[in-house]
């Protein structure tokens, strides 16, 4: 039987760790609207016959999130122009009886840097330059957003070159493809450094360890890690004992979320400081 209440799901292999049930959940209690938003773990041999009939079981739309955004991608035949630069998909709805795929995770990347330091793309800041350390699918979708807020120069730092070479590859001018032990004065002179990478993310060996040090960058650098778990990375510890601008990774799992529960539900909610207090209540973090 299909439930006449409007459904969208989250679908990932595994996805029980996901928060974005409370975040939607959220706005939909909020707005008093008739809606669910629901887990649905798929595995990857199930996942293109989802993506393509979700319709048909009672769902309205929804996200998808690792392994599925590229077989998303590959699935849906409308996707946006950012989903089609990236060849990933996480954002999912119905148009016109047709299933559009978008991306979101630029979007929410800029939304959160546009809230906590509004300066962060001026001219100036644009000329400097910025630095990404990762070279994985969240990387991806920042180094687009950073080309299309106009970064003059865009220099991917990652443990395995030839991942970061990829990506230069992929997205051409202006981006640069380093190792670490390559970072020099160029990249000292960056203007924003974020981290992509999973180090500092807790529960992992890693957790203690920062990507870089930040020792002989200028203390106007913006320095942006998007893991959340702890929501204060030892990246962003550092960054704010040296007297740097720390951006956590929070708002960017907010923002995303935006463009999808107005497409589902016709709302367009906001990234509140209330919401963002439920979901550090959830992550165990004071607010
Ligand atoms: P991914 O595709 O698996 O990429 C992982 C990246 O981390 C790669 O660049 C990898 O380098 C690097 N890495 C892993 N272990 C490392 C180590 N020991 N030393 C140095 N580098 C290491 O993952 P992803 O999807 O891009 O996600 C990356 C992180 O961002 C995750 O922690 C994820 O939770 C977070 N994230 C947050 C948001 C948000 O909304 N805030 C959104 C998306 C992702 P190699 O290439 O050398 O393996």
């Amino acid at each position: 039987m299909v439930s006449s209440m409007a459904r969208a799901f989250v679908t990932g292999w595994p996805i029980g760790h996901s928060r974005s049930p409370l975040v939607h959940g959220y706005w939909l209690k909020q707005f008093g609207i008739n809606g669910d938003y629901l887990r649905h773990p798929c595995k990857v041999e199930d996942f293109e016959n989802f993506i393509k009939t979700f319709n048909t079981n009672g769902f309205i739309g929804g996200n998808v999130t690792l392994p599925h955004k590229e077989t998303a991608f590959s699935s849906i035949e409308k996707t946006d122009a950012t989903a089609t630069r990236l060849g990933a998909v996480n954002t999912v709805w119905i148009e016109d009886d047709e299933i559009v795929g978008a991306n979101t995770d630029g979007y929410g990347f800029m939304a959160n840097l546009d809230e906590f330091v509004p300066n962060w793309s001026d001219e100036n800041r644009l000329k400097r330059g910025a630095l990404v350390l990762g070279a994985g699918g969240a990387a991806r979708a920042i180094i687009d957003s950073l080309m299309q807020r106009g970064f003059k120069r865009i220099t991917i730092a990652n443990r395995t070159l030839i991942r970061a070479v990829e990506l230069r590859e992929m997205f051409g001018e202006p981006c640069q493809a380093i190792a670490y032990e390559d970072i020099g004065d160029a990249e000292k002179q960056s203007s924003i450094i974020i981290n992509t990478t999973s180090v500092g993310m807790a529960g992992t060996e890693l957790e203690s360890d920062t990507p870089i040090s930040l020792n002989e960058f200028s203390s106007d650098t913006i320095v942006n890690d998007i893991v959340y778990t702890p929501l204060i990375t030892p990246l962003l510890h550092e960054a704010k004992t040296s007297g740097m601008k720390a951006v956590d990774g929070l708002g960017m799992l907010l923002h995303q979320a935006v463009p999808g529960f107005e497409k589902w539900f016709g709302v367009r909610p906001e990234v509140t400081k209330e919401l963002r207090a439920v979901l550090l209540a959830d992550l165990g973090e004071v607010s």
